[in-house]
């Protein structure tokens, strides 16, 4: 399956979750039995060379990717939170939204020496939260290999931002 047969099971939802935002929705993708399975093949591939140890993924829409692109690839999985969610002793960072703040956090100590690690998220935008996230782990001694997304918006420059500090990153579609 094409990256622009993948774009057409993808739904369009205006105004959510604010009047003005075209929210790209991916779980009529997910709901595609080989839609799914040729996005995470995609995926998959993108980042097979890299040799991951971990796969990291953005709650919530990263960890139905992320995961199953760790099992294809080997690689464990590790969830990148919401404040408040994991039961262990954590480590965060707070990163500006369009209005207010938010907060990412992980389990402490999870790469004593070091880790290669692919970070999965559905869709970039702005690129804060990847960058958030991408910052998170390396202040936990990880190595970040790559940044992959299912889509990209690329009118809101966040994989240009990813790039500009030094994290590859791609996309399946834009
Ligand atoms: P950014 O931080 O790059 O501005 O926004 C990306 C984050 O917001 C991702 O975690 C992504 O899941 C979510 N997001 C923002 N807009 C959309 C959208 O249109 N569709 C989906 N599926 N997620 C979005």
């Amino acid at each position: 399956m094409t990256a622009d047969s993948l774009k057409a099971l993808v739904r369009t939802i205006p105004d959510f979750p604010k009047p003005g935002i075209q929210f790209r929705d991916i779980t009529s993708l997910l709901a595609d039995a080989d839609g799914f399975a040729a996005l995470i093949a995609l995926m998959a591939d993108a980042a097979r060379t890299l040799d991951v140890d971990y796969v990291a993924g953005i709650e919530a829409r990263g960890f139905i990717l992320g995961a199953a692109i760790a099992t294809a690839l080997g690689a464990g999985f590790v969830p990148v939170r919401k404040a408040g969610k994991l039961p262990g002793a954590v480590v965060g960072i707070d990163y500006a939204l369009e209005y207010g703040t938010d907060r990412l956090e992980v389990h402490r100590g999870q790469f004593p020496g070091g880790a290669r690690i692919l970070l999965v998220d559905d869709l970039i935008a702005t690129g804060g939260t990847a960058l958030a996230a991408a910052r998170l782990l390396r202040g936990e001694g990880a190595q970040l290999a790559m940044a992959l997304f299912a889509i990209d918006l690329p009118d809101l420059g966040g994989m240009a931002a990813l790039v500009a500090e030094g994290l590859p990153s791609r996309a399946v579609m834009t």
